[in-house]
């Protein structure tokens, strides 16, 4: 039977671990949305937030999960019938295409075999041979959480440019922005869909539009049916500071105090410290003798490592014996995957020895589940984070 003494560890892709300033931030009484002191409190995010998205553009926040702000990308900017160009790179593209068809879009997508994320140049093919430009977005998922594959979205821009195409891009970063260098501007991203709870280190329950003044324009002619989602009505409110309708505003306490802990490490710390503790997690996964689902190093994910499990072991009865024994989450297999991986999630507010912790964890209930492994993973993984720093 598990301790429930001391801290769960909560190591899925997202939600992240909350630490402790903004669980903190989060508890303070609420205020009256329309009153001065909420102003200032959102003028303070609305100014700083684009350092997160590397980004001049707005950035629109929404009381919603990342779901929300898939639909929001798609209606602000499409009318019904128009086709959008994505790429299967995982359980959560296929999602965003399903959201796709059910509002009257035509999603078009790239087959793929969910180990590897999007690949440039089939994109730039299908969009040299759309000559009348039907295609009218691009969607890609710069981090693929169902696999732990990212999709090189600067490689895609230089696609959509090469083939001379006028598509919007859009990119679903929700567990790759503050985690996994995200460039929108460099990148010419038009929408970047993002989330509260992974990289960001909040609570589920806000979700986010960055938006080029391309896509901003898309908005004012776009025919699809939207009014809670709408832009406009938001960002002039965001002007003073204020929202449209109730925003969610304890998390916004929280996401001040987040922004501020982000660019305080300072945004390439982040990333590298999220890069090193991926690296030490693969030497864990290749020391116990078992497979890195993601099968190109050039697409390696900083956020989460998908593991496969040898033919026959059940990566949900491993997951579950952790979680009674050990008192962690591991990430499920999803869609197709479902009890053939499983994900540990490395992201958010994270150190060496949560990491090593986890590690730990991992190898207890390998053994435990009577899965061959190799040899030392966590030996690995604890020489490799102990190297004197550079
Ligand atoms: C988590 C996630 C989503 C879904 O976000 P919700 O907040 O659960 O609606 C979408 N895309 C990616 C890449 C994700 O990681």
């Amino acid at each position: 039977m598990s301790n429930p003494s001391g801290r769960h560890f909560l190591q899925i892709p997202g939600p992240t671990n909350v630490p402790d300033p903004v669980l903190h931030a989060i508890a303070r009484p609420t205020i009256d949305h329309r009153g001065p002191e909420f102003g200032k409190l959102g003028r303070a995010i609305l100014g700083r937030i684009g350092a997160v998205f590397q980004t001049e553009h707005p950035v629109v926040i929404y009381p919603a999960s990342g779901t929300g702000a898939w639909e929001a990308a798609l209606v602000n900017t499409l009318s019904p019938g128009d086709s959008v160009l994505m790429y299967e790179t995982g359980h959560f593209a296929t999602l965003w295409r399903q959201l796709a068809e059910r509002i009257g879009l035509v999603p078009e997508m790239i087959a793929s075999d969910w180990r590897h994320g999007a690949d440039a140049a089939a994109i730039e093919a299908r969009l040299a041979e759309d000559t009348e430009h039907r295609i009218k977005a691009v969607c890609v998922v710069h981090n693929e959480t169902s696999t732990g594959a990212v999709t090189h979205v600067g490689k895609v821009r230089k696609a959509i440019d090469a083939a001379g195409h006028p598509a919007l891009l859009m990119a679903d970063t929700i567990s790759s922005l503050a985690s996994i260098d995200f460039r929108m501007d460099e990148w010419g991203v038009d929408v970047t869909v993002a989330g509260s709870q992974k990289g960001l280190m909040l609570p589920p329950g806000l979700s986010f539009n960055a938006v080029s003044p391309k896509a901003v324009a898309a908005s004012k002619t776009a025919g699809l049916v939207k009014s809670y989602w709408a832009w406009d009505d938001i960002l002039a409110a965001n002007q003073r500071g204020y929202f449209p309708y109730t925003p969610a505003t304890n998390l916004l306490y929280g996401l001040d105090v987040a922004i501020g802990m982000l660019l305080d490490e300072g945004l390439q710390n982040v990333f590298a410290r999220h890069d090193r503790h991926a690296e030490a997690t693969r030497r864990a996964v290749r020391g116990w003798g078992l497979e890195i689902l993601c099968a190109d190093p050039e697409d390696y994910s900083s956020s989460l490592t998908a593991v496969m499990m040898p033919d026959g072991a059940d990566a949900d009865a491993l997951r579950n014996l952790i979680l009674e024994r050990f008192d962690m989450s591991l990430g499920a297999g999803l869609g197709k995957l479902a009890g053939r991986v499983f994900r540990i999630g490395h992201l958010g507010s994270f150190n060496d020895l949560m990491l090593a912790g986890t590690l730990c964890g991992v190898e207890m209930g390998l053994d435990l589940a009577g899965v061959p492994r190799a040899g030392g993973g966590v030996a690995a993984a604890t020489s490799y984070l102990a190297e004197p720093a550079a």
